[in-house]
C-alpha cells in the first residue's frame, strides 16, 4: 500500500492549514509528521522572576495553534519547558546569571536547592497567570532541572560525534562542524566572524560557539566537572526525551530565534542527521513606548496589575488577538480601554440583548470564512472583524448568530462560552441590587434629563457618577453601569 495515501486518508478533513515557518520565511502548508497528531515545544520562561505581559504573548501563540489545530480536528502533545537554573543574562556565554541573581536578590543561600525553591514560586506565577489568561496548560511542563541527566548524555554523544570539544571553562559546540548554522534569520557563519566584539573567551574556536556546558563551582557532577548544562542543550535535550528526535512545531519569541534556536538546530541535527522540527513559528513583541518589554528592563507590567487597574485577563487577550502574532504591538491603556469597551459590547450581545433566544445553528458561511481566517496563519485580527460582522448581520436570527459566535469563541476564547453570571461579574458590570444607593438616585435623575432632552444636565449627571468611580453605557435596554 503506497505510505502516503494511507496518511491522506486518515488525515483529517478540513481547509488546508498554513504556517509562516520562520525556516523559510514563507507560509507552507501544514501537514503533520503523524497522521492526526501534532507535536509542539514551546520555549518556557526562566524562572527567576514573575512573568510579564509581553511573555503572555508567547504563550498565546502555542495556545492559539492548539486551538486551530483542535478546531481542525487534531490531538495536539504540547510541551513547555522551565528554565530553572544557569540561564545567562545576554546570548553570549557571557553576563550574570538570571537564576543566581534571584538567589541574591531574596536574600538565598547560593545553593541548586534554593534555585529551586525560588524556581517553584514564578512557576506557580506562571501556571496562575496562564491560567487566568485562558491558555490551555501543556501535556506537559519540564523543569531543565529534572533533565539534567539526559543533557549530559547529548553533550556526551555531541563529543563523541566530534561535535564538541572542552576548554578550561566548559564544552562547546564547534560551529565549524555543522555548515547549516544560521537557517533560521539566515545567518552568515562568516560575518558573524568579522562583525565579532573583541573575543572574552580566546579559547573558542569560532565566536559563534556556543557552551554546552559551563563549570563552576555550583551545578552537578559531569565528566568535564562541575557545573551547569548550557541554555540551548536543555530544550533539545527534553524536547528528545518527551516529545521524539523530530517534532512537528516549536514556538518561541522572536528574540529566541537567531541564537537559542539555531543552536537547538545545531546540537539536534548533529545527532540524528534528521530535521529537527518542521515548522518554526515565532511571535512578534510586545513593546511600550516603543520598547521592547523585558524583565531585564524593568518596565515589564504584570497581567495582575492589569486586573488592579480594573482590566480582566480577557480584555488583554481580545487587544492582544487584533493584532497578528508577528506583528510587533504597542501596548497603551487608551488601546485597551478601548478593548475593554468592545469586549464589553460583545459579551452583552451574547448574554444579554440575546438572553431569551431560542439555540441556534451556527452559520456556515460564516463558519468556513472563520476557518479559512484562522486556518491562514492564524490570522486572527480578521476572525474578530468577522465576529462583528456576525453580530450586525440582520439577515441572521440573533439565535443563529449567538451560535455562531460562540463556535468561533471555542477558538478564541474571549469568555463567549462562560456562564453569563461570570461574565457580568468579570467585565464590572454591577447587578441592579447592587448599585449603591446614592449611584442609583443619580442613574434616576440621568435618565429623566435624558427622556426630557436635557443633555447638558444628563452630561453632567455622568460625570457625577464617573468621579465616583463608576462608568456608565447608554445601550438599547437603558444605562449600564460598571467599575471604572
Ligand atoms: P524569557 O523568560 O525571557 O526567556 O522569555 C520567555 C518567552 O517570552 C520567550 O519566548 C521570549 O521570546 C518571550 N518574550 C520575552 N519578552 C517578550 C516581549 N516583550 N514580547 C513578546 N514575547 C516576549
Ligand atoms: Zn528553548
Amino acid at each position: 500500500m503506497n505510505f502516503l495515501n494511507f496518511f491522506d486518508k486518515k488525515a483529517p478533513s478540513h481547509p488546508p492549514i498554513f504556517f509562516l515557518n520562520s525556516a523559510s520565511g514563507k507560509k507552507e502548508e501544514f501537514h503533520s509528521l503523524k497522521p492526526g497528531v501534532v507535536s509542539m515545544y514551546s520555549c518556557g520562561p526562566t524562572v527567576y522572576d514573575h512573568i510579564h505581559i509581553g511573555n503572555l504573548r508567547a504563550y498565546l501563540l502555542p495556545d492559539l495553534i492548539k486551538r486551530v489545530l483542535i478546531y481542525n480536528g487534531y490531538e495536539v502533545k504540547h510541551v513547555i519547558n522551565f528554565t530553572d537554573f544557569g540561564h545567562l543574562t545576554d546570548d553570549a556565554d557571557a553576563g550574570e546569571d538570571k537564576m543566581m541573581k534571584a538567589l541574591k536578590r531574596e536574600g538565598k543561600t547560593i545553593s541548586l536547592s534554593a534555585m529551586r525553591e525560588v524556581a517553584e514560586t514564578y512557576i506557580q506565577s506562571f501556571k496562575d497567570d496562564n491560567d487566568a489568561f485562558r491558555n490551555i496548560p501543556p501535556t506537559k511542563y519540564t523543569p531543565a532541572s529534572d533533565y539534567v541527566a539526559d543533557q549530559i548524555r547529548l553533550i556526551k554523544t555531541l563529543f563523541e560525534k566530534g561535535y564538541a570539544y572542552e576548554t578550561s571553562d566548559g564544552v562547546y559546540f564547534d560551529i565549524a562542524k555543522f555548515p547549516k548554522y544560521g537557517v533560521l534569520g539566515k545567518i552568515d557563519l562568516n560575518k558573524l566572524k568579522d562583525g565579532a566584539r573583541v573575543e572574552v573567551n580566546s579559547e573558542k574556536r569560532h565566536p559563534a560557539d556556543f557552551a554546552l556546558w559551563k563549570k563552576g563551582l555550583l551545578g552537578w557532577e559531569s565528566a568535564w566537572g562541575k557545573g551547569f548544562p548550557g541554555w540551548h542543550i536543555e530544550c533539545t535535550a527534553m524536547i528528545f526525551a518527551t516529545l521524539g528526535k523530530q517534532i512537528d512545531i516549536h514556538t518561541g519569541g522572536e528574540d529566541l530565534k537567531y541564537t537559542h534556536h539555531n543552536g537547538e538546530i545545531a546540537q539536534a541535527e548533529s545527532v540524528t542527521g534528521k530535521p529537527y522540527v518542521a515548522y518554526w513559528l515565532h511571535n512578534a513583541h510586545l513593546k511600550i513606548n516603543d520598547t521592547k518589554i523585558a524583565k531585564s528592563l524593568g518596565n515589564g507590567i504584570r497581567l495582575s496589575s492589569l486586573m488592579d487597574s480594573g482590566y480582566s485577563p480577557l480584555v488583554y487577550r481580545y487587544w492582544l488577538l487584533t493584532g497578528h502574532y508577528r506583528t510587533a504591538m504597542n501596548f497603551t491603556f487608551e488601546a485597551l480601554d478601548a478593548s475593554k469597551q468592545a469586549l464589553f459590547k460583545l459579551k452583552r450581545f451574547v448574554f444579554e440583548e440575546s438572553k431569551n433566544v431560542k439555540e441556534g445553528n451556527v452559520n456556515e458561511t460564516y463558519r468556513a470564512r472563520f476557518h479559512t481566517a484562522i486556518n491562514d496563519d492564524l490570522d486572527t485580527p480578521r476572525a474578530i472583524a468577522l465576529m462583528w460582522e456576525v453580530t450586525k448581520d440582520a439577515s441572521l436570527t440573533l439565535a443563529d448568530r449567538v451560535a455562531t459566535l460562540k463556535e468561533m469563541d471555542s477558538v478564541l476564547d474571549l469568555g463567549l462560552n462562560d456562564e453569563a453570571g461570570d461574565v457580568v461579574r468579570e467585565l464590572g458590570v454591577i447587578a441592579k441590587d447592587d448599585i449603591p444607593d446614592e449611584i442609583q438616585e443619580l442613574l434616576d435623575k440621568r435618565q429623566i434629563a435624558r427622556a426630557t432632552h436635557n443633555w447638558s444636565e444628563a452630561d453632567y449627571l455622568r460625570e457625577a457618577i464617573n468621579l465616583k468611580g463608576y462608568a456608565i453605557e447608554d445601550t438599547p435596554t437603558g444605562q449600564k453601569i460598571s467599575k471604572s
